[in-house]
């Protein structure tokens, strides 16, 4: 049996309404709770008293026929049912009631139980499915119309934005927030999410974070938290509705936990209905579609970004090559030929001279080419990173050694101090690192200047500072100085590439260390690196 409707009869006649209440009463499949009038003014007012499902109504009453009563009916209560019952059985009547909006017409002097019965029932059921379908239709509009708003934007934050101020405004709450998890675990991917529910998602979600990278941060809010603590999901609070939000549930991929979306109710207890939970859910779905959307959008212009980037590398290192190499060649390409031509002739001397010039050639295209490749594996995040222990006063020994025996015209001093234990780096970048720094000293400074490099352990990194004598950078070109293929104004004719700075740059940030710069035209230039003892990739 359906639960009980309320039913109001309006007739001026005792005999009838008796009549008309045994026959509803004796209805196996629906009860009813049935009011009565016995004028049009008590059945108007009864109407603005109690929430009635249908009307039956006398057409011929003293004071107003029904449709008059109708009339007046419609101007409060629009789509509120009515059979409208009368003595004639007029079809003209009938017709009227009707389009006056009567849903049923029915003759009083045929009336049998059934036939009664029947008609209020399916009177009910149409009325009903209309509510229904006008409810569905409602709410689709509801949810199409947030769904464009939030879709407008391909910017997460915005979508967040309208989206908790959408809802707010839909279901008149007091507060929204949107919680993300912190990251997703890759050991939740096989979980049916679908099949959860919300509480059995959370309990699921803190079990398999084996540390607390997974917690939920609140991101985006609309509403007063009245007082509570930071936004976080406070348990005093009266009425609260958690949807997750699954991402990636709509393609092929598996549905990933993307967050929650909470709605909060502090000042009295509030029910939420059944739809009003559904129309949040479909929210949810239209937010986690934006969401994924947005989301792809932005590793889309990061990898665009990054393309270019390679691009615009791939393109300096084709002008780099054409440009750089074309002179050495060119050196190389003569001396060869010369040798070939006239070596016989050519005292054993001279050969040696351009055999040496072929071999220093050759050296820098060499380096060139293993400058770029670097740089390009450290563009690409594929730089080989291997830390090992390293006694760095020894390293620095045999390096100002190497530099000694091949340039005999700088002072080059080494001073230490501190305590260099503990100490790790990968040994070929170290060697790249202090290579470029101490052969720009040199090659910058005139002949005869001094350089010191000052060597600094402490507790948890060393320093190492690189002080030259020499033409210096100009101040306005340090900042930029580090980025590939970038030279001083003041170089002259100093040969280089402007490679060896951004290759000393990113080998030291590998290890999670920095580097300073402090220089002055034409007065020197001091170039100081700290690197943590203790890596932070280990
Ligand atoms: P290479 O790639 O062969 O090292 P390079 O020395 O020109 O070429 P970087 O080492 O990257 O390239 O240095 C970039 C620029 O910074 C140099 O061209 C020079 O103008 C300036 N520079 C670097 N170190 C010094 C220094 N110690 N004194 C003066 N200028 C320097
Ligand atoms: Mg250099």
């Amino acid at each position: 049996m359906n639960y009980s409707q309320t039913l109001l009869i309006v007739d001026d006649c005792t005999e009838d309404r008796e009549t008309y209440r045994r026959y509803l009463l004796k209805d196996q499949q629906q009860s009813y709770c049935i009011l009565e009038a016995d004028s049009a003014e008590e059945g108007l007012s009864l109407c603005h008293k109690v929430a009635c499902d249908v009307i039956l109504l006398d057409f011929q009453l003293p004071e107003m026929n029904g449709l008059e009563f109708l009339d007046e009916l419609r101007k409060t209560h629009h789509t509120l049912p009515v059979i409208m019952l009368t003595a004639f059985g007029d079809e003209a009547i009938a017709v009227q009631a009707m389009k006056t909006g009567a849903q049923d017409y029915l003759a009083k002097n045929h009336l049998k139980s059934d036939i009664l019965q029947l008609a209020v029932r399916s009177v009910l059921e149409r009325s009903h499915l209309q509510t229904q379908l006008k409810k569905t239709q409602e709410r689709q509009r509801v949810i199409a119309t947030i769904a464009l708003r939030i879709r407008q934007s391909l910017d997460l934050e915005q979508i967040l934005i309208t989206a908790i101020l959408e809802i707010q405004h839909l279901l008149n709450c007091e507060r929204v927030v949107i919680c993300r998890y912190e990251s997703a675990a890759n050991n939740l991917l096989n979980i049916d999410w679908h099949s959860l529910s919300v509480k059995e998602q959370k309990v699921c979600y803190q079990l398999n974070s084996e540390d607390n990278r997974h917690r939920l941060a609140a991101i985006c809010e609309v509403g007063s938290n009245n007082g509570r603590s930071n936004g976080q999901i406070s348990k005093s609070i009266n009425t609260n509705l958690e949807i997750p939000i699954i991402v990636g549930s709509f393609n092929q991929s598996k549905p990933i936990p993307w967050g929650f979306l909470v709605v909060y109710q502090y000042s009295k207890s509030r029910q939420w209905h059944l739809e009003e939970i559904e129309m949040l859910q479909e929210v949810s779905v239209q937010l986690a579609l934006a969401i994924q959307q947005a989301e792809l959008l932005s590793k889309t212009q990061v990898a665009l970004e990054e393309e270019k980037k390679l691009n615009a590398l791939k393109s300096q290192i084709i002008a780099t090559v054409s440009h750089e190499y074309r002179t050495p060649l060119a050196a190389i390409l003569a001396a060869a030929s010369t040798l070939k031509l006239h070596g016989e002739q050519l005292e054993s001397i001279k050969q040696q001279r351009f055999l040496q010039l072929i071999e220093n050639k050759s050296r820098y295209m060499s380096r060139l080419v293993d400058d770029m490749l670097t740089l390009s594996r450290f563009e690409q995040q594929k730089a080989d990173f291997n830390p090992i222990p390293l006694d760095l006063p020894q390293f620095f020994a045999s390096l100002v050694e190497e530099y000694r025996q091949n340039t005999n015209q700088h002072q080059i001093s080494l001073k230490q101090t501190g305590n260099f234990e503990g100490f790790r780096a990968d040994h070929k970048l170290l060697k790249k690192i202090f290579d470029n720094l101490l052969s720009n000293a040199v090659k910058y400074s005139p002949d005869g200047g001094k350089i010191d490099i000052n060597l600094i352990g402490q507790a948890s990194q060393i320093l190492v500072q690189i002080q030259d004598e020499g033409i210096g950078i100009p101040e306005d070109e340090q900042s930029s100085i580090f980025q590939s293929f970038r030279r001083g104004s003041n170089i002259d004719t100093i040969p280089g590439t402007g490679l060896g700075l951004s290759i000393v740059q990113a080998s030291i940030e590998l290890h999670g260390g920095e580097v300073l710069l402090k220089s002055q035209s034409g007065k020197g230039t001091q170039v100081t690196v700290n690197l943590p003892k203790h890596l932070r990739q280990e």
